[in-house]
């Protein structure tokens, strides 16, 4: 059984109990040296094989897995963030598929959820926003057309744009040709939840500089809606009138 594990967004603590369970009794770790944080490897056991899979191919990373596997050895494969998420792990399942091995996935905490706490942003605010739109810019993976920035940006909600900060002010002019105005509030989160995290806020028509004042051209996260302004309504959960499955509401 192959374990596929989400290390967390950076902060060694903030991968899960079963992840670092995983982690502590694997035989062979391959990590994601681009981003996963090195301190969580010292949790790995004496003797522990440890492989950087920023330096190996898809072939290479499945070729260990399934040696060790058959060999009998407790394989993790380790991501950043939760695996889901730009992880490139269906094309190393699919492998493992073919090759009849089996395979589990332990969630981890995203980075967009350690920007979030960062920020200390609720993303989906009563009368606000609703929904969060994950997304990135196209690069060297193209994005479906469907998909285009500026055709998510039409919908005005709280967005959070990976892997893109090196290109900032492509997605200001995109975010602007969507629903958001130059006052719309936003945020650039550098390494949420590590040591060097930063915090950038500003309104959209000064990302672009905000990216560039803090020379931010990788690992951040650009959040932009009006989560992130002041006006908001309350919930209705706790709403002294709202009667719930677990509460009566009182009459005001
Ligand atoms: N699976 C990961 C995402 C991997 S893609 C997750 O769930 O978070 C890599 C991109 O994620 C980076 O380019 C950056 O945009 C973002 N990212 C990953 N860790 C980050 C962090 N700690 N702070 C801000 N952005 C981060």
């Amino acid at each position: 059984m192959i374990n596929f594990v989400g290390a967390g967004p950076g902060a060694k603590d903030l991968i899960t109990v079963r992840g670092l369970e995983l982690l502590r009794t694997a035989d062979i770790i391959i990590y994601a040296g681009s981003l996963v944080n090195p301190e969580l490897l010292q949790e790995a056991a004496a003797g522990c094989r440890i492989y950087n899979s920023a330096y190996m191919t898809l072939d290479e990373v499945v070729k260990v897995m399934i040696d060790g596997e058959r060999s009998g050895y407790k394989v993790v494969r380790l991501h950043t963030g939760d695996p889901s998420l730009y992880g490139a792990i269906r094309e190393q399942m699919d492998r493992l598929e073919e090759a009849g091995i089996g395979y589990q996935v332990c969630p981890g905490v995203s980075s967009f959820c350690a920007a979030a706490a960062a920020l200390q942003a609720e993303y989906t605010l009563p009368a606000v926003s609703q929904s969060v739109i994950i997304t990135r810019m196209e690069g060297r993976t193209p994005v479906p057309e469907k998909e285009k920035l500026h055709l998510l940006a039409g919908h005005g909600c709280t967005m959070v744009i990976f892997l893109s900060v090196g290109m900032v002010e492509k997605v200001r002019q995109e975010l602007l040709d969507g629903a958001y105005s130059e006052e719309t509030p936003c945020a650039i989160v550098y390494k949420a939840s590590w040591k060097e995290e930063q915090i950038v806020r500003g309104k959209l028509k000064e990302l672009s500089q905000m990216a560039l004042n803090h020379g931010i051209r990788k690992t951040a996260l650009i959040v932009v809606g009006e989560c992130l302004g002041d006006d908001y309504e309350l919930s209705k959960l706790y709403d002294a009138s709202f009667t719930t499955e677990f509460r009566k509401g009182t009459k005001v």
